[in-house]
């Protein structure tokens, strides 16, 4: 099982999986990218994972699947203008040897979906759109604090040793405000070297390591004391429960710069 992240508009990433000749997507935003892939390495696209209805995670779908006549999935609780086999929690997709199970997490967008797999002989994978991000989470377009940190809990409880498949390479800026909210972890000081490092050589940084995010990703640490102190620094009315921390730390992240 190959993976692969393909580079589309000016930060998101299309992951695209393939073995034996076959291929799947997630969220192909744009099918030019996915299309020379494809044809570079002589595969055949097989099925198309969304996680959400925005347009640069799905753009691209209606023209792959009537090329390709390849099988697409979404989330139940979301329109979008193709046909797909609508997916929500519990629900799973079984793709070459691989079995995705479906996880719901509303807060960027009310009905986003997350994929999650094992894969033999390798480390799991998730494939989590625009929810968790290295060192941040998705803005809350259509959901509420309550909702994305059930979201976020979700996944931090998958297996540590998951591989995380976040849709857009937002690395840098989200671990310069991580720094923000926690300057002394020493975890985070030595990731943002790395993280820097792969970026001066034009390297994604993803797949991240869910072990790694729960170490340096603020919004998966609103339990901590290190985190609240200073969310509280930055809003000090906000109280002591968890969806009031978190939604206050996403507050201080949209404004931050
Ligand atoms: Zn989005
Ligand atoms: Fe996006």
């Amino acid at each position: 099982m190959n993976l692969y992240p393909l580079p589309a508009f000016s930060d998101n990433y299309i992951w695209l999986l393939h073995h034996e000749g076959l291929a799947l997507v997630v969220d192909p935003g744009d099918a030019a990218p996915v299309n020379a892939y494809l044809k570079a390495n002589k595969l055949q696209l097989d099925a198309i994972l969304v996680t959400h209805h925005h347009g640069d995670h799905t753009g691209g779908v209606a023209q792959l699947q009537a090329s390709w006549n390849a099988k697409v999935y979404g989330p139940a609780h979301e329109a979008m203008p193709f046909k797909y086999q609508a997916l929500k929690q519990g629900n799973t997709v079984e793709w070459q040897g691989l079995v995705f199970q479906t996880l719901d997490v509303p807060g960027h967008t009310a009905g986003h979906i997350a994929y999650w797999a094992e894969v033999p002989q390798q480390d799991p994978l998730l494939f989590c759109g625009d929810t968790l991000f290295s060192g941040g989470c998705g803005r809350l377009f259509e959901g509420t604090p309550e909702q994305m940190l059930h979201s976020l809990d979700q996944i931090a409880a998958l297996p540590h040793t998951t591989r995380v498949c976040c849709a857009h390479e937002y690395t840098l800026s989200n671990l310069k405000f991580a720094l923000a909210v926690e300057p002394h972890n020493e975890v985070l000081i030595d990731y943002v070297a790395h993280c820097q490092n792969l970026r001066a050589q034009q390297l994604p940084t993803l797949p991240g390591l869910l072990a790694k995010e729960l170490q340096i990703n603020p919004f998966l640490r609103t339990r901590l004391r290190s985190v609240i102190d200073a969310v509280q620094q930055f809003a000090p009315h906000t109280s002591q429960q968890d969806a009031d921390i978190f939604g206050n730390l996403r507050l201080w992240k949209n404004e931050f710069k």
